[in-house]
């Protein structure tokens, strides 16, 4: 197992203090080809543990879970479903990557992480370092919900508030200059976070009785979603399970829609990019995986779509009366589904992942 930069394959050993190639290039992780052997006694996403990569031995149980994973994949109409992902133990998906992402910081001997995030992740990592007795440091842009604040304070995290999602970024990269002993467990530079995430499409395979639906649809800012399920689509296919993967349907807020535009080849100026939306999880403007998650699109013959505020806020609406509330960018993948339903783009059975709890943004 090691690191392959993206753009000149140069490798690292994944116990490297580097988390990008010095070209600036980021890391891809190169995993020996193993076996999808689901543990049926291991009621979490540890049931797949054959399939993520670990740095200890792969068959002695982590020690850090709180039983993530293993989410309803419930009917909506249609004969669509929705795979409530926001049941995770901190409200979000994202829970998924930062479990996997913890054990390696744990297996490395860190005393301390790092992460930028508009929130979720943030949060969902600060939940697994307490966990593991690992400091934590979370850079979140200043319109970050309160909520998300609050909770990172208490998990004891440091937190470091102020200017956009892109300033957070730029603000961490300050941080961990000459700080080479603190962990960047950075759910976008490290690809540990996407092998966590693809657990979710093996789930469902699980759920649909060892099949795959025509379409997924999931939400795109930073794409550790679009990458995970990718992952996953390759891992079952060398497994001889599948010929074939679900069409990875993506969506973006028009206010903010870097992917849309470098997917659709829409001129930026159509979609002034960026202006803010209420879908802040989804909120960013260079994606620095963009390349990575096109390519992963496309190779689904998937596409990507965006909506607006008010079909953002009509989903969410429509969501809660069927009794399922969701924070605005869980929304905006329902506002998605709806709108390729609608154009005819759907037309049979599809699962629509929901990434984030209504409570986490009120
Ligand atoms: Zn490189």
């Amino acid at each position: 197992m090691r690191y392959r930069c993206y753009i000149c394959s140069s490798t690292f050993e994944v116990t490297t203090e580097h988390y990008r190639c010095d070209c600036g290039g980021l890391f891809v992780l190169e995993i020996e080809n193993s076996v999808l052997e689901v543990d049926r006694s291991d009621w979490s996403l540890w049931r797949y543990r054959s399939l993520i990569p670990v740095i200890t031995d792969s068959s002695s149980t982590p020690t850090i879970s709180m039983g993530e994973g293993m989410t309803p994949l419930v009917a909506d109409s249609d004969g669509s479903f929705l795979k409530l992902d926001f049941l995770n133990p901190t409200l979000s998906y994202k829970d998924r990557g930062s479990v996997v992402l913890v054990a390696l910081a744990k297996a490395l001997g860190v005393k301390e992480v790092a992460i930028d995030s508009s929130g979720n992740a943030g949060v969902s990592v600060a939940a697994y370092a307490r966990r593991a007795s690992i400091g934590a440091h979370v850079f979140v842009p200043e319109s970050t919900s309160p909520k998300k604040v609050r909770q990172l304070q208490l998990f004891n995290a440091e937190v470091h508030k102020g200017g956009d999602r892109s300033f957070a970024a730029l603000a961490i990269a300050e941080f961990l200059d000459g700080r080479p002993e603190i962990f960047y467990a950075s759910h976008v530079y490290n690809p540990f976070f996407a092998h966590g995430v693809k657990t979710v499409l093996f789930e469902i395979f699980e759920q649909l009785q060892m099949r795959l639906p025509t379409e997924i649809v999931v939400p795109v800012g930073n794409g550790t979603l679009v990458l995970g399920i990718h992952e996953a689509i390759n891992d079952l296919k060398r497994a001889s399970l599948i010929q074939t993967g679900p069409k990875i349907m993506a969506v973006q807020a028009q206010a903010c829609a870097p992917i849309y535009e470098a997917f659709r080849q829409v001129p930026s100026s159509s979609y002034s990019s960026p202006t803010e939306t209420i879908a802040e999880g989804i909120a960013i403007t260079s994606p620095p995986r963009v390349n990575e998650i096109i390519s992963a699109i496309s190779e689904s013959n998937g596409d990507v779509i965006a909506v607006s505020e008010n079909e953002i806020l009509d989903a969410q609406r429509g969501l809660l009366q069927r009794g399922v509330d969701v924070e605005p960018t869980a929304a905006a993948t329902y506002a998605g589904y709806l709108a390729l339903r609608k154009s005819g783009c759907i037309e049979d059975a599809c699962v629509v992942v929901l990434t984030g709890a209504g409570l986490k943004s009120r």
